[in-house]
């Protein structure tokens, strides 16, 4: 299908924490967007006033865009005054600042987590949850809006179980995690720390995957969500890969069904992104390898333009029914690719537009 075409094209839009691993990101995919158009970048004191080429340490394969490159980088406080803004900002920052944009009028996109549980802020992956985006009618911020991208590790997680969960139900989770050192931004883990190593513990990470999953899963309902009855496990670990979070999953079922009926929930798998042709849809959102050893993050996780789970190796599980491994890139689809493809979804159902 076509990609629907934006109202009002290109929209113009800011991005704040533009200088970081999920801000270059943005940069990357929003250089010649077909619907956004970037009109400012944002950072902390330590930038601004400068170039953007000067101020960021570029950590992409890509050379840096010139035109992003030869912008000065702008103060995120007077807000930026753009209908849309996307927020790759540190946690220990973004809440006040998100919400200090939205009250100015912004629709905000954040990655940051200080929003992502508020019972009046949608936390959405496109294909999975959609209708949470209902929850901005109900937002007292003013003329504005915040909506939130899940966490990187939890966004691989849903996208995996949804087809699953669509077709058997699911009960139980159990997930352990290999995730990637640009999920840390930057600087980054120290070298010393990670090369020849693995390091079984990440901060709030398994209490944002087990809390975010239930929440992205569950019921909207006289506008509220109600989490999904549904006991998620997580363990999380860092790992010295660059790009890209394993995840090995066991989980139970709420129906019997053959490893064929799984394979073909995945590989059949498409939703509202993909019907409305939003640029930034993958095609296949969920993709099963039948290779014995993969999915493989140097291999495998740029498949789809690094926006879709890659999932293989289903067998049964002695302990609950099937265990398979799922990865993700976690600053495409797990950040700043999630965040683009979540505005557009919110763009093509005229939900920028009635603010
Ligand atoms: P990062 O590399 O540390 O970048 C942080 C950004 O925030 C930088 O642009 C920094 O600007 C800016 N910033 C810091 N303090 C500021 C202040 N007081 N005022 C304005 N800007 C300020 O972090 P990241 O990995 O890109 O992550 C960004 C957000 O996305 C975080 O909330 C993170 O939890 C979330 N997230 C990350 C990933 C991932 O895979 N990395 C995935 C999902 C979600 P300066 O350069 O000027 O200091």
């Amino acid at each position: 299908m076509a990609p629907t075409p934006p109202e009002h094209a290109p929209i113009p839009v800011a991005i704040l924490g533009a200088t970081g691993s999920v801000g270059q990101r943005f940069v990357e995919l929003l250089t010649n967007h077909p619907w956004f158009e970037i009109g400012a970048l944002c950072a902390s004191e330590r930038s601004v006033g400068r170039p953007y080429r000067e101020a960021v340490h570029w950590m992409q394969c890509t050379p840096l865009p010139r035109t992003a490159g030869a912008m000065l980088v702008q103060p995120c406080d007077p807000p930026p005054a753009f209908p849309l803004l996307f927020s790759a900002l540190d946690a220990s920052v973004a809440g006040p600042i998100e919400e200090a944009c939205a009250r100015a009028g912004a629709v905000v996109v954040s990655n940051a987590k200080s929003h992502r549980m508020d019972p009046d802020v949608p936390l959405v992956v496109p294909e999975v949850n959609p209708d949470h985006l209902e929850l901005l009618e109900r937002q007292g911020f003013g003329g504005g809006a915040i909506l939130t991208n899940p966490n990187c590790s939890t966004i691989g997680l849903v996208l995996a179980l949804q087809p699953l969960v669509r077709s058997f139900g699911v009960e139980r989770v159990h997930v352990v995690t290999l995730q990637a050192l640009s999920g840390a931004g930057l600087p980054g883990v120290p070298s010393l720390g990670i090369l020849d190593n693995a390091i079984p513990w990440i901060e709030g990470e398994e209490e944002k995957m087990e809390a975010e999953t239930r929440r992205i899963l569950g019921r909207l309902e006289s506008g509220r969500v109600h989490p999904a009855e549904l006991t998620v496990s997580a363990a999380c670990n860092r790992v010295p890969i660059l790009d890209g979070h394993t995840e090995c999953v066991s989980l139970s079922l709420g129906r019997r069904a053959e490893a064929s009926e799984l394979i073909e929930a995945w590989r059949s798998f498409r939703a509202e992104p993909q019907e409305l042709g939003l640029p930034s849809a993958p095609a296949r959102p969920t993709i099963y390898l039948d290779e014995p050893d993969a999915p493989q993050p140097r291999l495998h996780r740029g498949l789809e333009r690094g926006m879709a789970a890659v999932i293989g190796r289903l067998r049964p599980c002695p302990i609950l029914d099937w265990k398979f491994t799922a990865l993700s890139h976690n600053t495409l689809r797990g950040a700043a690719g999630g965040a683009v493809l979540l505005a557009e979804l919110l763009v093509a159902r005229g939900g920028l537009e009635r603010r």
